[in-house]
């Protein structure tokens, strides 16, 4: 058996001992509550929190980087929830990817979208002809359907207050998420705009752990929305998108961003809550359950305003149980949706997901990430739950009330 080095000049010692939040691990009890409650299946391999961090304690850099571990964790911070010590599982697990062995490990897919948002500014290589054709040709179909001749998807508008920032898959296979939000922009009767110089709200250099490639990708959106001189971006629903957006974008940039950062569904229950946007929840005369995507929920602390737009479009909203700041991760988070080879291991960590939606005995999911759909999508066909998860926008799009000239 190889034997393992305690390595006197260690990377993880070294980077990990240093701050006095979240990751010192110096000060692990061993106690092993960050393993009871990681979202992975005990016997199932994947991460184990507390042998993870000893192993960094220990400066076994090649052990760790060789276990898989790094990479097979979501990053959904379900372990510190319950750590006495206040440990960070993601901040640990990001500055272990980011030691240069581990950095090789990063998958195919991950690399390659990397490399074409940095070249083109969008994750799928959309670029800004794709973009402006895409947008036109939308625009026709949706001045259709709010009966509206004049009713455009307006991009580039200088001094609109609102910017929209899509997840690049509402310009491909999700054009009907997009038309959704086009629909309730027009809905609440401002000015708005989308931008064909940065079309995408994701951030991969979050997953990779290379601050300098997230600080290019925030400032990829950031410096032309000022441009633009906008007074508030409006983020399609992407959990870690709204997380490195809205939490460590100043951190990232060096200096605080000219503009608000606010979620779409907040966006929408401004508007409702100033009577100008109308919903009808009897559309969805269903309960539906609500799931709390960890980067929104647990590490932005975003909870409310989802739920309270929800409660607005359906019957009933219903709480899977555990949620909130103990909600179970969706099996997809910390770059595990983005490899094309992780499906088998997604149907492992989505379990949990399943049984929760099992034991709540609700057909409908409703979920303000578009990985987190993704995922419940895949592992309701996989364990055969037939439940429909849809997007809060749509949702909410569809029980839109416009005005009677604009009814088809
Ligand atoms: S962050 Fe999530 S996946 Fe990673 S070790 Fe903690 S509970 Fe497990
Ligand atoms: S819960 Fe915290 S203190 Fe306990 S073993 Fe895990 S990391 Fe260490």
């Amino acid at each position: 058996m190889e034997k393992v080095k305690l390595h006197e000049n260690s990377y993880f010692i070294e980077k990990l001992n240093t701050s006095s939040i979240g990751d010192n691990i110096d000060e692990c009890l061993s106690c092993g509550a960050c393993n009871s409650s990681c979202s992975w299946f005990d016997g199932h391999g994947g991460p184990v929190p507390r042998q993870m961090i000893k192993m960094a304690v220990l400066g076994l850099d090649d052990a760790l980087i060789k276990s898989g571990m790094l990479w097979d964790c979501l990053l959904c911070n379900r372990c510190t929830q319950n750590c006495p010590m206040g440990i960070t599982m993601s901040k640990v697990v990001r500055i272990g990817r980011s030691h240069p062995r581990a950095f090789e490990l990063i998958s195919a897919d991950i690399q390659t979208g990397i490399k074409s948002r940095l070249s083109t500014g969008d994750v799928n290589g959309l670029t800004r002809e794709d973009f402006i054709e895409t947008i036109e040709w939308m625009a026709e179909e949706f001045a259709e359907d709010v009966n509206d001749p004049n009713a455009k998807i307006p991009y580039d508008l200088k001094g609109a207050r609102f910017l929209y920032l899509p997840n690049p898959r509402e310009l491909g296979i999700n054009l009907l998420h997009l038309s959704a939000m086009a629909k309730l922009f027009y809905a609440s009767n401002q000015s708005w705009t989308m931008s064909s110089k940065h079309t995408d709200v994701t951030n991969w250099g979050y997953f990779v752990s290379d601050d300098e490639i997230a600080k290019k990708m925030a400032l990829m959106v950031i410096e032309p929305a000022e441009a633009l001189g906008i007074e508030t971006l409006v983020l399609s629903e992407c959990g870690h998108g709204y997380h490195v957006l809205k939490v460590l974008a100043e951190k990232l940039i060096g200096r605080k961003p000219e503009f608000q950062v606010i979620s779409m569904p907040e966006f929408v229950l401004r508007f409702v809550k100033k009577g100008i946007i109308k919903l009808d929840k009897t559309v969805h005369p269903f309960p539906t359950a609500y799931h709390d995507p960890c980067n929104l929920g647990r590490k932005s602390g975003l909870y409310d305003a989802p739920r309270q737009l929800l409660a607005l479009c359906c019957k009933e909203v219903v709480e899977l149980i555990p949620n909130r700041e103990n909600a179970v991760c969706c099996g997809g988070g910390g770059g595990m949706l983005q490899d094309s080879t992780s499906k088998a291991k997604r149907m492992i960590t989505g379990k949990a997901k399943a049984d929760q939606i099992i034991a709540s005995g609700v057909k409908n999911i409703a979920a303000p990430c578009l990985s987190c759909h993704r995922q419940i999508g895949d592992i309701s066909k996989h364990f055969k739950l037939g439940v429909k998860v849809d997007t809060i926008a749509a949702m909410a799009s569809r029980s839109l009330v416009l005005p009677r000239n604009n009814s088809k």
